[in-house]
C-alpha cells in the first residue's frame, strides 16, 4: 500500500458519468483513505475497481447519518477518512456538510479534493450568463409548495440552477414559466454520458416540447436572470417629482427622483423648474 495519509477529513469528487472524470488526485486519496464513507457501497466499489483498489466503505447517508457521524468524527483523529457520494461533489445536493462542520469543531483537518459537479457543469453548456447564478437543488415536488418556493426566487438577478427529474420535468418547466416569466432556458441532460445534450429554448416551448416526452436519465435546468427592469417612464418621473418638490426645492428632488429612478438629473431638473412654473 502506498504511504499513508495524513489524519483528517477528505472531501472527494467523484464522476457524474465518465469515469475518465476522477482526477488522479482523488484516485490518489482513494486508494489512502483507511476509510470511505459512502452513500451507496457498490457504486463506490465500481469506482474502486476501475482504480484498482480495494477500501474500507462505511455507509454514510440521509438515513444513518445523525448515528453514524460521531463515530466517524472520533475516527478522524487517527485516521483518513474520505467522504465520497454516488456521483459529483458531495455536500451538494448530497449529505456531507455536518460532517464537514463537526470534524472542523473537534479541531481535524478538512481537504477539499474538488472535481465534477453537474451543476457547474451545466452552466458550461447552457450558453446562458455566468456571472452570477443561483444553486436552487431540487424544488419541492407538490405543486402548491413548488409555486411557493420558484415564487421565492423569481426577483434573484441571478441565473437560476436547478436540479429535475424527467418524469417531473414538463410541470416543472411549466410551473417555472408561470412563476418567472417566460426567460430562455436550458434543459441538460446525461451530462457526460454517452447521450449528453442540450436542449435551449424559453420555458414554455421547453415544458411544452416535454409536456408528454419525460426524457430519461439525470437532468439539470438552467434558466436566464429576469431581464432589465422597464425604464421609468415620464409619467413615472412627473409623479415622483410632483411628490418630491412638495417636500424639496426643485434641484435636491431632482436628484432623489433622478436617484430612485435611475434616470438623467439634468433632464429631470429641467421639468422640475417647468412643473414649478
Ligand atoms: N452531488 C451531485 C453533484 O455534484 O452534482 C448532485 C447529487 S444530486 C442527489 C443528483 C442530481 O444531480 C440528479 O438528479 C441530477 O439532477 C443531477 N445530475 C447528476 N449527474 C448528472 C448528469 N450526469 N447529468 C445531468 N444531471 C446530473
Amino acid at each position: 500500500m502506498n504511504a499513508p495519509l495524513n489524519p483528517g477529513l477528505y472531501i472527494v469528487a467523484t464522476p457524474i458519468g465518465n469515469l475518465g472524470d476522477l482526477s488522479p488526485r482523488a484516485a490518489d486519496i482513494l486508494s489512502r483513505a483507511d476509510v470511505i464513507a459512502v452513500e451507496d457501497s457498490r457504486v463506490t466499489a465500481g469506482l474502486l475497481r476501475h482504480i484498482g483498489t480495494k477500501r474500507p466503505m462505511t455507509p454514510y447517508h440521509d438515513h444513518n447519518a445523525e448515528g453514524v457521524r460521531p463515530g466517524l468524527v472520533a475516527r478522524m483523529a487517527t485516521q483518513a477518512v474520505a467522504l465520497v457520494s454516488d456521483a459529483g461533489t458531495p455536500l451538494i445536493s448530497d449529505p456531507g456538510y455536518k460532517l464537514v462542520r463537526d470534524a472542523r469543531a473537534a479541531g481535524h483537518v478538512v481537504v477539499t479534493i474538488p472535481g465534477p459537479c453537474a451543476a457547474v457543469a451545466a452552466l458550461t453548456l447552457a450558453g446562458l450568463p455566468t456571472d452570477r447564478f443561483l444553486y436552487v437543488g431540487f424544488l419541492p415536488p407538490k405543486e402548491k409548495a413548488r409555486a411557493e418556493a420558484i415564487a421565492e426566487i423569481a426577483k434573484i438577478r441571478a441565473t437560476l440552477v436547478l436540479y429535475g427529474s424527467g418524469p417531473r420535468l414538463g410541470a416543472c418547466l411549466a410551473a417555472l414559466a408561470a412563476g418567472l416569466g417566460d426567460r430562455e432556458a436550458a434543459v441538460t441532460r446525461e451530462i457526460t454520458k454517452r447521450f449528453e445534450e442540450a436542449v435551449t429554448g424559453t420555458l414554455a416551448t421547453l415544458a411544452a416540447r416535454y409536456a408528454d416526452a419525460p426524457p430519461r436519465g439525470e437532468i439539470v435546468i438552467v434558466v436566464a436572470p429576469p431581464g432589465a427592469p422597464e425604464p421609468a417612464s415620464a409619467a413615472d418621473a412627473d409623479i415622483a417629482l410632483a411628490e418630491a418638490l412638495t417636500r424639496l426645492p426643485a434641484s435636491k428632488a431632482a436628484g432623489e427622483v433622478a436617484k430612485a429612478l435611475g434616470l438623467d438629473r439634468k433632464t429631470l431638473y429641467a421639468r422640475a423648474l417647468e412643473m414649478k412654473g
